[in-house]
């Protein structure tokens, strides 16, 4: 079965799309086209960025808890639909339904609660006065206007929500361009919104690819950019918001390091470390996907690498057991594959996978890999891979396994496995990276998120989330 849509939702309708152009979405574990809906011409994006522009007026006047009560009616909506989301994600993205259940399907509700919360209690004006003997000084909160969201296929969902529900928590209106490969999802959303009676306009859902995204990104009518994407697209579109002096917020790739200590348990590691590096199939901005390993047990840590990534069921991602599933597309496979060669032509050694797997022949399939003999300066433990493939890396002592954490081009994540809790939080505070996970790595919604160096610019979740909607008015009064 296939699913249609013919119309756009924007200023709370589904409106007719300028041209007869459609975007086919296929299932990454079968490659059957499994729906399609309408590309965006820019037109499409005008009317939608016109829409969001009007509803700001209202939307950004109402009282905070009012906007509260509609994010409510929206998070039960969306909850109602966690099941066909989580569903639609893993057939389009190849993420395992144990994951998209999870994150995919209860998370975007979950952040909406979260931030209406937040909207209740957050206070929007205070008054201070730092020199005695002048006036009072009124300092407001005020919401930035329209927010440009734009989110990439990996968790679409969440990362499209973590733009969302602060944005509208604030005041602030959104017009939304999802990934193409993982567009479905955003009609979903889309139909929450009109079952929640969101106001008109305070959410709109354009369709499409860069050049859509681009369009969006410079236009007039737009005075927030949000991006979550890969760091060359960041930073154009962040040259882009530079030139027109737009705030942006940048959430992009990353290499981040998990750094195993000598005293680490293995068994309890490899049990962690699973998730940390391959959850969702290695497509993952923050997965750990470099493992520094201590000389001293490089060997007996690359076998147990080893036999974890082994025993981790590979399958279609719509199977409850699968724990790797597809790459997103034929492309994403190809360009994995790529780094792969790369991996062993510079000279470091597979020691399983490699290779599609021969049992699986249709979707865009991958084992997932690791390599031993691999030098810090290799290609595979420098750029981003965004696959299932883990380099193990050797380091002398601490002081090398942070230099080596640390020389990247990014900052986002990071892990270090130890027996013992401060240890691991010397080294959790050395590693120049936005966050990072002792004995394990799992967001939290109230706590800000981000990269550092070319992971990106700002932070989303949490109350600094929140902060980044907002600009601050001082009103000087002589009272
Ligand atoms: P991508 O940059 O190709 O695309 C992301 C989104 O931006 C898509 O919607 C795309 O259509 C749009 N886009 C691309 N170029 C654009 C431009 N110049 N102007 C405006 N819009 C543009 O990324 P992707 O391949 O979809 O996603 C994978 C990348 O995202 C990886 O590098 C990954 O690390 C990163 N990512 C980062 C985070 C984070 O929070 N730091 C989270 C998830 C993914």
């Amino acid at each position: 079965m296939t699913l249609t849509h013919s119309a756009l939702y924007i200023d709370g309708t589904w409106q007719s799309p300028t041209t007869p152009d459609a975007i086919s979405v296929h299932s990454a574990s079968t490659e059957e086209k499994i729906g399609s809906v309408p590309d965006s011409a820019p037109n499409d994006v005008d009317t939608a960025v016109a829409a969001a522009g009007r509803a700001f007026r209202t939307w950004s006047r109402l009282a905070p808890a009012d906007r509260a009560d509609a994010l409510d009616r929206f998070a039960a909506a969306l909850g109602r639909r966690a099941d066909l989301t989580a569903r639609l994600v893993s057939q389009q993205n190849g993420m395992p339904i144990s994951i998209s259940t999870v994150a995919e399907g209860q998370g975007p509700s979950g952040l909406l609660s979260y931030y209406a919360a937040l909207a209740r209690t957050t206070e929007l004006e205070e008054h201070r006065n730092a020199l005695a003997g002048t006036g009072t000084t009124i300092v407001r909160k005020e919401p930035i206007g329209v927010v440009a969201a734009i989110a990439p296929w990996n968790f679409p969902s969440l990362l499209a929500m973590m733009k969302i529900a602060p944005a509208l928590a604030s005041g602030c209106t959104v017009v939304l361009k999802p990934s193409p490969e993982t567009v479905l999802d955003a009609f979903v959303l889309a139909e929450a919104a009109m079952e929640a009676d969101l106001p008109a306009g305070v959410l709109n859902i354009v369709t499409g690819g860069p050049d859509i995204g681009k369009y969006l990104v410079a236009h007039p009518g737009v005075h927030k950019v949000a991006f979550t994407g890969s760091t060359p697209a960041g930073r154009h579109i962040g040259a882009t918001c530079g030139q027109l002096l737009r705030p942006v917020s940048l959430e992009l790739g990353g290499k981040s390091a998990a750094v195993i200590l000598d005293d680490a348990d293995l068994d309890a590691t490899m049990a962690g470390l699973a998730t940390a590096s391959l959850i969702n199939t290695g497509q993952t901005c923050y997965a750990s996907t470099r493992i520094l390993a201590p000389e001293g047990r490089y060997e007996e840590v690359l076998d147990a690498v080893t036999a974890m990534v082994e025993s981790l069921p590979v399958g279609d991602s719509l199977d409850p057991t699968t724990f790797i599933g597809p790459l997103v597309s034929a492309g994403q496979r190809e360009r994995v594959e790529s780094f792969i060669a790369t991996g062993t032509a510079e000279g470091a050694r597979i020691t399983t996978g490699g290779s599609r797997p021969r049992t699986l022949e249709r979707g865009w399939f991958l084992e997932p890999t690791v390599f031993g003999n691999v030098s810090a300066n290799h290609t595979i433990a420098t750029e981003e891979i965004f696959g299932p493939v883990l380099s193990v890396i050797p380091y002398t002592d601490e002081v090398q396994a942070i230099a080596i954490a640390n020389d990247s081009e990014y900052g986002l994540g990071g892990t270090v496995w130890t027996a013992d809790f401060d240890r691991g939080l010397e080294i959790a505070r050395s590693v120049d990276t936005g966050s990072f996970g002792i004995n394990g790595y799992t967001l939290d919604f109230g706590a800000p998120f981000g990269g550092t160096k070319a992971s990106g610019i700002g932070r989303e979740l949490g109350p600094e989330g929140l902060a980044a909607y907002f600009q601050t008015k001082s009103i000087f009064t002589t009272a």
